[in-house]
């Protein structure tokens, strides 16, 4: 494909103008909407097809998110569009001023495997909503997915609207040699690092949603029942190929044992005593990481799981014991259905322990002490925090999603979504109808004058 070709004919529809009006961002709201309404059912085969994703899963966290994203956008676009009057300062009076909210123009997307839909399309709704166009590059690691968006987007956008260039690694370097308006990249913190350095090469802004190691930290007094389920939930959904999942847990150890065996009963629960055989549990996305995964089984003391099959690119939910903090596991993000559970004496240890680690996209704090959670959010930094939860926070539209440090930057989803992709650009109008000459060289000895002026207006 002549990427140079189709982000030209992109550029030229936005410059005439044609995406900036509300009526174009709804229409293409609408169609996207409808398209995935249509198409549902082969959008949740195609994911059972890629990760065993069942489709409840799927329903919820893929076409689901992405249809509750379309419609909290449609309900709120007038007043994220509206311009936000501002007072003029002295020195602009008379005037008025406003900030406006544009489209930035041409946004490239380059999406991960392990929620294809939901991160390829929900950045999509932003940059629409925010009046751009859109190049979209799914990944090459979920087949077919991939090709049922192909179907999708191409037959309702045309390409100088929307378009979608499927394809690997090559695919996305050729368009990153591009000149894109903005660039929102989701997956490895390694490839955001080339992505960062090819839009600094046309000085693109770019948002970048990584990964890394969330914690969760589990105090004394909180609620183990729920505390485990919520967090097996948070794990083991999708395989444990989740950006937000909880890595690791952090519990007092007054509370280890029980809380472990609690986690053993709410995977049994969930998935049954052979998970290998429930509709519910997912699969590895490939082979590479299913290697990568299995060789990390060996830390540690397995509390439940362990077992795995290569053919059926399986891997049992598993919890781990004794975990050392040099081992693998607890070097770089698992990405996968293993979760090591460490024991801390104090909170403070906790606290240091996360601190002394890249900061994280989330921290779930499970705890029924409303100081402790306070201090454990105050002390830390991560791109958001949980309370006694897990994962849900990536739900609520109305809240900023994104990392910081390691984990990314910028943000996803409702508003936040829509300023990522939107330029706010000051206007600022005067009237000609007053214009003091002491504003104008040659000064003529008034600069006493223009003190005494700005004292009584300004107090300075
Ligand atoms: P991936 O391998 O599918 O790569 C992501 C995209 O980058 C794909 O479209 C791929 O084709 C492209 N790509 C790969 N190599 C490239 C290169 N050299 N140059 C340019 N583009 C290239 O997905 P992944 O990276 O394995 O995704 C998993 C990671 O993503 C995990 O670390 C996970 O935590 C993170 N993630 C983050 C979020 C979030 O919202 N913050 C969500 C999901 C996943």
């Amino acid at each position: 494909m002549d990427y140079a070709k189709l982000i030209q004919s992109q550029r030229d529809h936005f410059q005439s103008g044609a995406t900036r009006s509300a009526e174009w961002r709804k229409s293409m709201l609408g169609r996207l909407r409808a398209a995935l309404s249509r198409s549902e059912d082969v959008i949740l085969d195609a994911l059972h097809a890629d990760l065993r994703k069942s489709r409840h899963e799927a329903c919820l966290s893929e076409t689901g998110l992405v249809i509750s994203e379309i419609d909290h956008a449609l309900k709120h676009l007038k007043s994220w569009m509206r311009p936000q009057k501002h007072a003029v300062p002295f020195i602009a009076w008379p005037g008025k001023a406003h900030v406006n909210p544009e489209p930035r123009g041409v946004a490239l997307i380059l999406s991960p495997w392990n929620y294809p839909v939901q991160l390829l399309l929900s950045p999509l709704v932003s940059a629409l909503a925010a009046g751009n166009c859109a190049v979209l590059k799914p990944s090459e690691l979920a087949p077919h997915t991939a090709s049922v968006l192909v179907q999708l987007i191409g037959s309702i956008f045309s390409d100088h609207e929307v378009a979608i260039c499927p394809g690997g690694k090559e695919v996305a370097e050729g368009l990153l040699e591009q000149r894109f308006d903005h660039i929102f990249y989701t997956g490895s913190s390694s490839v955001g690092r080339l992505v960062m350095s090819a839009a600094a090469r046309h000085l693109t802004p770019v948002t970048l949603e990584l990964g890394g190691k969330c914690p969760c930290i589990v105090t004394e007094g909180a609620a183990l029942e729920v505390a485990a389920r919520r967090i097996a939930w948070g794990r083991f959904t999708n395989a444990g190929q989740t950006c937000v999942a909880p890595d690791y847990v952090l519990v007092d150890k007054k509370v280890k044992s029980q809380l472990l065996e609690k986690l053993g009963n709410a995977v049994s629960t969930m998935y049954g005593a052979n998970p290998k055989a429930s509709a519910d549990y997912g699969r590895i996305i490939n082979r590479r990481h299913w290697e990568r995964l299995f060789a990390l089984l060996g830390s540690g003391r397995v509390v439940c799981g362990g077992d795995a099959d290569v053919d059926d690119l399986y891997i049992a939910p598993t919890v781990l014991d004794e975990v050392a903090i040099d081992s693998p596991l607890m070097q770089e993000e698992i990405f996968g259905p293993i979760l090591p559970v460490l024991a801390y004496d104090t909170p403070e240890e906790a606290v240091a322990f996360v601190q002394q680690r890249p900061s994280p996209l989330a921290i779930y704090v499970f705890s029924n002490d409303k100081r402790l959670q306070a201090t454990i959010a105050a002390q830390t930094q991560s791109g958001g925090v949980c309370i006694n939860d897990t994962v849900v926070q990536v739900a609520c539209g109305n809240l900023p999603f994104g990392g910081v440090g390691s984990s990314g930057m910028g943000a996803s989803h409702g508003k936040a979504g829509f300023d990522e992709f939107s330029h706010r650009r000051s206007i600022l109008w005067r009237s000609v109808q007053v214009d003091p000459s002491m504003r104008y060289p040659p000064a003529r000895g008034s600069l006493l004058l223009l003190k005494r002026i700005r004292r009584f207006l300004l107090g300075v």
